[in-house]
């Protein structure tokens, strides 16, 4: 097996902001990589519906990652999934990055697009029913609950916009959130109120999950009364907001002090050649779109410093 290879640039990550960075790369005619940890997708793969991304009114995610993935081979963008990053030279103007399986590759610029994920709750007993009854996707575990009863956590566009997806299997779903209001945008806290399957139990905090071999119940306090009621449920869904996937470059780029990526207009990092894009990078508003301007943005000035490069090496062969 070849065991080194080089690249005009290299993404890690393959989400939209990683697919899009690799579909103008790849047809900015640069010898582009994509290096991903698990499924080819990212979150995309978790969304039972996309119904917000311009120019297509109704998609599944999965389709729509299958559908940038095509685009970027289609453009001779190389993609490697379930691959695991030991290590990271990003300093020198060559930059390696090296596997587990020892495999090396190096680039004259890299492209970070590791994305996020849900936030825990850390309260007693989350991990003890973790795929026992807690879960963190609606796509992935909602059919378990068909005809069930289940509480969803948080007060932010996934929350309220997943268990609208939810009352599709469960009979009722009870949102339990800790503010009076909602983060979420109106039309989605407007579609979940008028939902009939849908109950609101707010200014209230999940104190701790229970059960014998999957989750029966959950400690529920209300903030006002400070009283602590025992709430029966077949399953809990999660959805708290989220966190980057940035531990493995903690000590490589600049994060900020919520460990995300600190980027300048162009998307372009404190080291040169090293960009970012997506929601792993400071920013307010994490959505599909967004990830895919990221990235476009990101593979654009990359692209730009790579052939800057070029010519740069071309000139001095040629005086
Ligand atoms: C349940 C749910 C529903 C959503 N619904 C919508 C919606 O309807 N509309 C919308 O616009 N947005 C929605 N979003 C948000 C949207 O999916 C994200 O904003 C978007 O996927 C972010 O793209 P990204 O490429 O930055 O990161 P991600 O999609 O998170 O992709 C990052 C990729 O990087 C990989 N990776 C991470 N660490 C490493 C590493 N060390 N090495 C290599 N690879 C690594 C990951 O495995 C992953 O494949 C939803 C999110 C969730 C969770």
């Amino acid at each position: 097996m070849e065991t080194k290879r080089h690249y005009d640039a290299i993404v890690i990550g393959a989400g939209p902001a990683g697919l899009t960075a690799g579909i103008y790369l790849s047809r900015a005619k640069l010898k582009t990589l994509i290096l991903n940890e698990g499924i080819t997708g990212g979150q995309l793969i978790l969304t039972h519906e996309i119904a917000n991304y311009p120019g297509v009114e109704n998609i599944s995610g999965y389709q729509l990652s299958n559908i940038m993935m095509k685009q970027a081979k289609t453009f001779g963008c190389e993609i490697r999934s379930s691959i695991d990053i030991l290590d990271m030279e990003l300093q020198k103007k060559v930059k390696t990055i090296t596997l587990s399986d020892q495999t090396e590759y190096t680039a004259d610029s890299v492209i970070l697009t590791p994305g996020g994920r849900s936030r825990t709750l850390n309260v007693p007993g989350e991990d003890q029913f973790r795929g026992r009854g807690v879960s963190y996707c609606a796509t992935c575990d909602g059919d378990f609950f068909t005809g069930k009863e289940i509480v969803v956590i948080g007060g932010g566009n996934s929350a309220l916009e997943e268990s609208v997806s939810l009352t599709m299997y469960a009979s009722k779903v009870t949102i339990v959130h800790q503010f009076d209001h909602f983060q979420a945008f109106e039309h989605a806290v407007e579609e979940a109120q008028a939902n009939p399957k849908i109950h609101f139990i707010m200014e209230s905090v999940i104190t701790g999950f229970y059960g014998n071999e999957s989750i029966e119940s959950v400690g529920i306090k209300n903030l006002r009364s400070g009283r602590t009621t025992n709430f029966k449920t077949h399953g809990v869904f999660v959805f708290i907001g989220y966190l980057p996937n940035t531990e493995f470059i903690r000590d490589k780029v600049e994060l900020n002090n919520r460990g995300e990526i600190v980027v300048k207009h162009d998307m372009s990092t404190n080291i040169e050649g090293v960009y970012a894009a997506g929601d792993s990078i400071a920013k307010h508003f994490r959505q599909i779109t967004t990830a895919v301007g990221d990235g476009t943005i990101a593979a654009l000035a990359a692209s730009s410093y790579v052939h800057g490069l070029k010519a740069k090496q071309k000139h001095l062969i040629t005086t």
